[in-house]
């Protein structure tokens, strides 16, 4: 059982160790923008209100956010552990977590921070937007993500720090390669995986 946070610029390739981990370990992948996408592509109320939001490459309001992650974290898969991705991105969000977990009687175990470098992680943007068609991996949305994960989310990296929680893993490599850094960390603080 685990409980732990992936957090990273975009493009750091969260998305994908996330599906790679959740399998492992037999635990829910969660996803924010994965679940703000569905509620876009669905046109549900919650999608109108995000997608003006994710056009521009801003965040949605932690109000929306935090209620989803509040009702996700409920169901009964995530009980025993989750990985989320992409939450929290804001001090508000740190906060919000910490008080669903403590509801719970539970605590984050880990936080995996994935590191890659803008040259890169702005290559591998282009190219997914060529392979996938996203509508907020435009040049300039890009340049305005990157931008707001700086000034919101990166601080959130030395809160963590602070509580013994954060290993930083090279996010830059082969797929296959920064899973083994990860689940090789993951290991020397005493989580392995079912299979
Ligand atoms: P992602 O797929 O994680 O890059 O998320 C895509 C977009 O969804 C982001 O650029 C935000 O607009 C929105 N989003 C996802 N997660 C969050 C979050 N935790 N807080 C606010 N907005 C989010």
């Amino acid at each position: 059982m685990i409980r732990l946070l992936l957090i990273g610029a975009p493009g750091a390739g969260k998305g994908t160790q996330a599906e790679r981990l959740a399998q492992a370990f037999e635990i829910p992948a969660i996803s924010t923008g994965d679940i703000f996408r569905h509620n876009v592509k669905n046109e549900t109320e919650l999608g109108k209100q995000a997608k003006a939001f994710m056009d521009r490459g801003e965040y949605v309001p932690d109000s929306l956010t935090n209620a989803l992650v509040r009702d996700r974290l409920s169901h009964a898969d995530a009980i025993e552990g989750f990985l989320l991705d992409g939450y929290p991105r804001t001090a508000d969000q740190v906060v919000e977590l910490d008080d669903i977990l403590a509801a719970q009687g539970n605590k984050l175990d880990v936080v995996v921070q994935l590191t890659a470098d803008t040259d890169e992680v702005v290559r591998r943007l282009l190219n997914r937007a060529l392979e996938q068609g996203r509508a907020d991996d435009t040049e300039d949305v890009i340049r305005r993500r990157l931008e707001v994960y700086e000034e919101q989310t990166a601080p959130l990296t030395s809160t963590y720090a602070d509580r013994g929680l954060v290993v930083m893993i090279d996010g830059l490599g082969e797929v296959a390669e920064v899973s083994g850094r990860i689940l090789e960390a993951l290991a020397a603080r005493g989580f392995s995986p079912k299979r």
